[in-house]
C-alpha cells in the first residue's frame, strides 16, 4: 500500500483548503503579520473552547513552556520536578533558564508521570511540578493538585499532546487539560492534534495576573512601546498561523474522534497478538491519541521497527532514551529518582501512524502486516 504516513497532513488540508486559503489571503492583504486581529480571535475561540480565561499565543510549544516557568516567580535554583519519559522541551527549558530538573517515572501503563514517583522526589528545594500529558490522555491530575497543595508547589501542564481532552474529577466534574494547573502550556508544531502550517504555540491561565506577565515576557518584557519593565523574549504567534488554526479549531473535536475510532480498530485488530500490550484508556481521562503507541514486551521491538519500514509502513520510538540518561542532562545539574518504568518503556515502545485520515483499509494493511511479523 502506497503514501502510508505517520501524519497525513496534505490530506487534512484539502477538505477545509477554500476556508483556509480565504483567511490566508485575506492577511496577507491586510499586511497585519504581527499582532494582527486574527491573533487575538483565534486566543477569544481557544480560550472559549477550552474555559480558561486567558490564552496567550507565543511563537512555538517549547517558548510557551519556557515563558510559563519565567511567569511563575521560582526560587532562583530550585527544583521543577518532570517525568523522565517525555520530549525533551519538557525538561530542556527548566534547565535553561537555571532550575533543577528532577526526573520522576512514570506509570507502565499510561505513561504518564507517576504520583507516588513525584512525591518521593519531593524536596526542601522542589517548587513547582510540570506533568505532561504524554500521547493523548491526562496525567493523573486529583493526585497532582493534592501533592502541590500539599507541598506549596506550583503546577504547569504541558499539554502539547493532547489538546481537547479532559481530566474527569471524582465528583463528576470535567476540565479541559492545560487549564487545570496555574499554567498550562500548548503546541501547534504541524503534527500536534490542533497543528498549525510552521510553529506555534500558546499559554493558558485563570490567573488574570500571570496572564498579563505572561503577555509582557511574550513582547520584550514591555506593556508601553519602548519600556521595558521585564527581561522577556519575542515569541509571538503569527497571524497566518493564526487563520490556520481559526479553522482547525472548529474542528479539533471531529479530528480527536478520527483519532480515537483509528485507535479503536487498531485496538480490536490487535487484540489477540501476545507480544503486544495495547494503549490502555485511563477512568479519568478522555484520550485523544496523539499517538498509538504499543509496548512490545518479546524484546523485538526494533526487530518490529525494522520490518515495518521494509514494508514501507512508517513507525516511530517515542522515546528511545530516558531524559536522566540524554547526555544534555549529565553536562547539566539534575536529579533522579528510581525511573525503571521509564528505561522499560524506552525498550518497548512503538508508535504506529495516527492521524485523521487514517481509513479501516490502511489499519487493516498495517496490522495485518504486524501479525505476521509475531507469526514468522
Ligand atoms: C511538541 C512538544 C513540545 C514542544 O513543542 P514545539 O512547538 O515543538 O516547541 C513540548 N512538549 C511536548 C510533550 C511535546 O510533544
Amino acid at each position: 500500500m502506497k503514501n502510508l504516513q505517520m501524519v497525513d497532513l496534505k490530506g487534512q488540508y484539502l477538505p477545509i483548503q477554500d476556508e483556509i486559503d480565504t483567511l490566508i489571503r485575506d492577511c496577507i492583504d491586510s499586511t497585519q503579520f504581527i499582532n494582527g486581529p486574527q491573533v487575538r480571535s483565534f486566543e477569544n475561540h481557544l480560550s472559549e473552547f477550552l474555559g480558561v480565561k486567558h490564552v496567550i499565543g507565543c511563537a512555538n510549544g517549547t517558548d510557551a513552556l519556557q515563558i510559563a516557568i519565567m511567569a511563575a516567580n521560582l526560587p532562583k535554583g530550585s527544583e521543577i520536578i518532570v517525568p523522565d519519559f517525555t520530549f525533551i522541551a519538557t525538561a530542556e527549558v527548566v534547565s535553561l533558564l537555571g532550575y533543577i530538573p528532577v526526573f520522576a517515572d512514570v506509570d507502565y501503563n499510561h505513561f504518564n508521570i507517576s504520583p507516588k514517583s513525584i512525591e518521593s522526589a519531593v524536596s526542601a528545594k522542589t517548587s513547582a511540578i510540570l506533568p505532561v500529558h504524554l500521547f493523548g490522555q491526562s496525567c493523573n491530575m486529583e493526585l497532582i493538585v493534592k501533592i502541590a497543595e500539599k507541598y506549596n508547589l506550583k503546577i504547569i501542564e504541558d499539554n502539547a499532546q493532547a489538546i481537547g481532552a479532559s481530566f474527569l474529577w471524582a465528583n463528576g466534574d470535567k476540565q479541559k487539560l492545560g487549564t487545570i494547573g496555574d499554567i498550562g502550556c500548548t503546541s501547534f508544531f504541524p503534527s500536534k492534534n490542533l497543528g498549525a502550517y510552521g510553529d506555534g504555540g500558546a499559554i493558558f491561565t485563570n490567573n488574570d495576573e500571570l496572564a498579563h506577565k505572561i503577555r509582557i515576557l511574550c513582547n520584550h518584557g514591555m506593556e508601553t512601546r519602548y519600556y521595558h519593565d521585564e527581561i522577556g523574549v519575542n515569541s509571538r504567534l503569527d497571524s497566518i498561523q493564526a487563520c490556520v488554526l481559526e479553522v482547525k479549531l472548529k474542528y479539533l473535536p471531529s479530528y480527536n474522534q478520527a483519532r480515537y475510532d483509528a485507535a479503536s480498530l487498531y485496538k480490536q485488530m490487535l487484540k489477540d497478538v501476545d507480544e503486544i500490550v495495547l494503549p490502555e484508556e485511563s477512568k479519568y481521562s478522555d484520550h485523544v491519541y496523539h499517538q498509538f503507541t504499543l509496548k512490545i514486551t518479546n524484546g523485538q521491538r526494533d526487530q518490529l521497527k525494522t520490518y515495518l519500514d521494509e514494508q514501507g509502513i512508517p513507525s516511530g520510538v517515542y522515546y528511545p532514551v530516558p531524559l536522566h540518561k540524554q547526555k544534555a542532562f549529565a553536562k547539566n545539574p539534575s536529579r533522579t529518582s528510581d525511573c525503571k518504568h521509564s528505561i522499560q518503556l524506552s525498550k518497548e515502545v512503538i508508535s504506529l501512524p495516527m492521524h485523521t485520515e487514517l481509513n479501516e483499509e490502511m489499519i487493516r494493511f498495517i496490522t495485518g502486516k504486524i501479525i505476521d511479523f509475531f507469526q514468522k
